[in-house]
This record gives structure tokens, sequence and C-alpha cells, in this order.
């Protein structure tokens, strides 16, 4: 099963990413987490998109493109490859924060044809404007592994460590109210054009991303069935 969660920014994709790679032995591939991956590593890729993800603007698609192919590319080894790898054993792929853009769609679904994959369906989280920008306003994340918590709703026990790994917790940048915004408005005009286009294609499923994590989880659950 090959799905795409979509949204705008913190309607909660990586969290509810985490829970289907493990319940449903999905490949997790979210292009916000491999920009900043490259970009702790300062890699070529990571240096090229850092201004934008500063600015809260999309990464222009040539490079995202080139990027989203060479993991399909792998993946799609990897998934029909009989060989004992570990890898073998995932059942499909989740995108997450990929497509962004009409043309990033459009690339995606010749890229799968390529790779002889499809996406089966695209869950289309909603949650209203103001609750996003408090949940993003609020995140607080331990940079190296990733875990997360929000000053509210999910407050780590001492204040800006991480419970888990004792990291330093910080506050992404792009995390940061005057950057959310642009980061809403890049959703707005670019992406939620998108929603015409999986619907369209009879594979869009609108979900309420409203509540706890585990309530959403659990819509998602029924809406995907048992697989
Ligand atoms: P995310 O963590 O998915 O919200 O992504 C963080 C940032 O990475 C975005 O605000 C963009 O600057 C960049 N980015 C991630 N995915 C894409 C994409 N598919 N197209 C363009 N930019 C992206």
């Amino acid at each position: 099963m090959n799905l795409l969660l979509f949204g705008a920014p913190g309607t909660g994709k990586g969290t509810q990413s985490a829970y289907l790679t493990t319940s449903y032995k999905l490949r997790h591939i979210s292009t916000g987490n491999l920009f900043r991956k490259a970009l702790q590593e300062k890699t070529e890729l990571g240096l090229k998109a850092q201004s934008y993800m500063d600015q809260g603007k999309l990464v222009p698609d040539s490079i995202v493109i080139g990027l989203i192919k060479e993991v399909l590319t792998g993946l799609s080894l990897n998934l029909s490859n009989d060989e004992g790898t570990e890898k073998k054993s995932y059942k499909g792929f989740i995108l997450d924060g990929f497509p962004r853009t009409l043309v990033q769609a459009q690339s995606l679904d010749v890229l799968l044809v390529d790779v002889d994959l499809q996406l089966d369906k695209v869950l289309y989280l909603k949650v209203p404007e103001e609750v996003l920008i408090e949940r993003i306003v609020g995140r607080r994340v331990a940079e190296k592994s990733g875990h997360v918590y929000h000053i509210k709703f999910n407050p780590p026990e001492k204040e800006g460590i991480c419970d888990k790994t004792a990291e330093k917790l910080i506050h992404r940048n792009d995390d940061k109210e005057e950057v959310v915004k642009q980061r809403l408005k890049a959703y707005h005009d670019q992406t939620a054009p998108l929603i015409k286009y999986y619907y369209h294609k009879n594979i869009l499923f609108e979900l309420d991303g409203c509540g706890s994590p585990e309530e959403v989880f659990s819509r998602i659950q029924k809406e995907l069935g048992s697989v």
C-alpha cells in the first residue's frame, strides 16, 4: 500500500507517518526531513535548500523532484528485491510533504510509472488554521533524534530537554510565527490546488485532523481498514 499524507504544515503528517510506518510497515519519505538531514550534514543539497526553508518558501521543483527520483528509484529496487535485505520487508511507502506543487504531482505520476509503483490513497488531513499556528509555533524538536514536543500539548519533563535522549530541544527557524505564516501562504497558493488533482483521480480521502494523535490515527485506520 502506497500512501500520500496531505495537508497544511502542522496538520500532523509527521506524527501520523510515525504511527503508519510501524503499524503498516511502510517506508516514510519526508522531503522536509531529507532537506533537514542534508542541511545538518552540510551537503550541497542542504545548502541549496536552506534559504528557501528559512523563509518558509518552497524549494524549487527541479531540486525536489531530483531528490525524490533518487529515493523512489532506490525504493523500487528494494521493494522488488528478493535478496535478504532488511528493507525488502517494507509493504509500501508514505509520502509526507511531497508533492507540494502541480508540477511535482505530475512528475510523481511519471516517476511512479517508471519505477512500476502506484499511489493507492491520498489521506487529506484537515485542521483549522488557528489550530495549525498554535501547534507549529509551540513545537520543539530534538534535532538529532527527531523527537517532537509541544510546550503546551506535550511538554518534556524538564523544560527544553528531550526526555528520551537528554538533547537540548530547539525551536526550528521555520516554526517561528512570521515564517509559519509564509509557509501557510505557500500551502494555500501552491499546494492546496492538489486537492482537486487527487479528487479527480478518485484517490482522495478527507479526514478530520483535530484531536489527539491517537484519535486521528484511529480515523486513518478506519479509512485504511485492516491491511
Ligand atoms: P516540512 O517539514 O515538510 O514542512 O518541510 C519543511 C520545508 O522544506 C518546507 O517549508 C519547504 O521549504 C521545504 N520542502 C519540503 N518538502 C518540499 C516540497 N515537496 N517542495 C518544496 N519545498 C519543500
